[in-house]
């Protein structure tokens, strides 16, 4: 049973140290979110484990990090100065401001239910401006990147010549992006400032149509290997009127929010627009010679983009889970344990000195391979509960025993149940458990 309501997830994270508000102290700085000791874990685990997906595992895929500041020309060349924007409308009733085609119906006010009380349309530009340098002026604009997707594009003749690779070949690239959204909303849904996961796959424009039904595949799979309910996604192919200037076919990889269905990722056929419109606005070649064939083409190119912290949400909704224990309910995150903040805690029975050492020894062990969490206050029960409740897969329980037989209690997660282990075989039984 997954999170029906946002808001159990909500007060779970805030509560257990996965997300705050930020600059709570002052009150609180609208629609953004800082990550704490657990939720900076669990999205560095769901970039890692796309990165490993996309990149570790494939021959034909390589990473970048590039700048998140960049010149106007870039935004030009894409497309974001010119039609990067949203139609905004204020309702001149209760003078709250909407997204035109988010509404469910374009007459009526969705906060004060009025009718016909909306301005006309007005386009808003989502880029964030900001100047480099000390002096004002044109030459001195400078944007936040809206997608990670662009670095991939002027970068193209810099990895082709570089990196060995030939098409078909991604591009990769995992980090911040920029959007000044009219109407932030659903927690880390959407915000003004999140992570993408975005890779740029160049092939023969003939090979185009195959790659995009692959890459589909591939990313509806991604989510549901590690761990989200495949009754809880969709792939939806979009409408004509739905295609971006540039795609000629796009789907959306959707989770079931408590909201309904919404996007985490969209796979897009972007053909040769890219490229040909940064070569022509930089006057750089960007193309693509090949030596078997002696032709010169100019890559098609597939593009697989996900949010990273929107991800964060839909993996934290669909792990939630409510059952009994003992008679007793609890909350348990089923948390896929490649995405798990820590893989495994270690909990002395006691916080007697005789205990700590031993624990301690045990610790060490485990934290060379994987983040552990050490706790040793409270009783065992409500400290298992703790562990249920941030997705911890397994528990490693050091007693008074453990002082003459050299053996520790593994406890799993998800069935509770518990297993004696000599402390010798503890990091392979850890590991077999885990799946790495
Ligand atoms: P939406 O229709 O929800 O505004 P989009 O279609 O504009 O999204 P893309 O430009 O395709 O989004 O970006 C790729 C991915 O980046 C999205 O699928 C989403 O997961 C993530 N993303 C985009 N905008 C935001 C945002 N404001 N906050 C969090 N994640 C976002």
């Amino acid at each position: 049973m997954a999170a029906t309501d946002l808001d159990q997830i909500v007060s779970l994270c805030k509560r257990r140290g996965f997300v705050y508000q930020s600059a709570e102290i002052y009150g609180g700085f609208r629609s953004t979110y800082d990550y704490g000791p657990l939720g900076s874990l669990l999205l560095r685990n769901v970039k890692e484990a796309w990165v490993r997906s996309m990149v570790q595992q494939r021959d034909d895929v390589v990473l970048i990090d590039a700048a998140i500041l960049g010149p106007p020309q870039v935004w030009e060349a894409s497309g974001h100065l010119g039609n990067f924007s949203d139609p905004l409308v204020d309702c001149t009733n209760c003078k709250t401001r909407h997204r035109l085609d988010k509404l469910e119906d374009p007459d009526t006010c969705p906060e004060c239910g009025e009718k016909n009380s909306f301005t006309e349309a007005r386009e808003f530009n989502l880029m964030f401006k900001t100047q480099a340098g000390p002096v004002e002026g044109a030459g001195a604009d400078a944007y936040l990147r809206p997608e990670t997707a662009q670095g991939m594009f002027t970068n193209f003749a810099n990895v082709l010549q570089t990196s060995r690779k030939k098409p078909p070949f991604g591009i990769a690239q995992v980090g911040k992006s920029f959007r000044n959204e009219i109407t932030p909303q659903n927690w880390i849904f959407r915000t003004r400032e999140f992570e993408q996961m975005e890779m740029e796959f160049f092939v023969p424009p003939a090979e185009s149509e195959q790659w995009y039904e692959y890459w589909c595949n591939e990313r509806l799979n991604w989510y549901i290997e590690h761990g989200i309910p495949a009754d809880m996604l969709i792939l939806r192919p979009h409408d004509a009127d739905e295609l971006s200037h540039y795609s000629t076919g796009t789907s959306d990889v959707e989770f079931k929010f408590p909201w309904g269905f919404d996007e985490l990722e969209g796979i897009a056929q972007r053909t040769d627009y890219d490229l040909k419109a940064h070569a022509a606005v930089s006057g750089e070649r960007l193309d693509y010679f090949d030596p078997q064939t002696n032709e010169r083409y100019v890559p098609y190119v597939i593009e697989p983009a996900a949010g990273a912290t929107r991800t964060m949400a839909a993996f934290l909704l669909a792990a939630y889970d409510e059952d009994e224990v003992n008679g007793e309910s609890r909350t348990v995150l089923r948390l896929h344990p490649r995405l798990a903040p820590y893989k495994v805690a270690v909990l002395p029975l006691s916080k007697k000195d005789t205990l700590t050492p031993l624990a301690h020894e045990v610790r060490k062990l485990l934290a060379d391979r994987y983040l552990v969490d050490y706790d040793e206050t409270q009783n065992i029960g409500k400290r298992y509960r703790r562990q249920d409740e941030i997705g911890t897969p397994l528990a490693v329980t050091v007693d008074f025993d453990s002082l003459d037989d050299n053996a520790v209690t593994v406890r799993d997660r998800d069935t509770t149940e518990q297993v004696r282990v000599p402390i010798d075989e503890l990091l392979s039984t850890v590991s077999g458990r885990l799946g790495f």
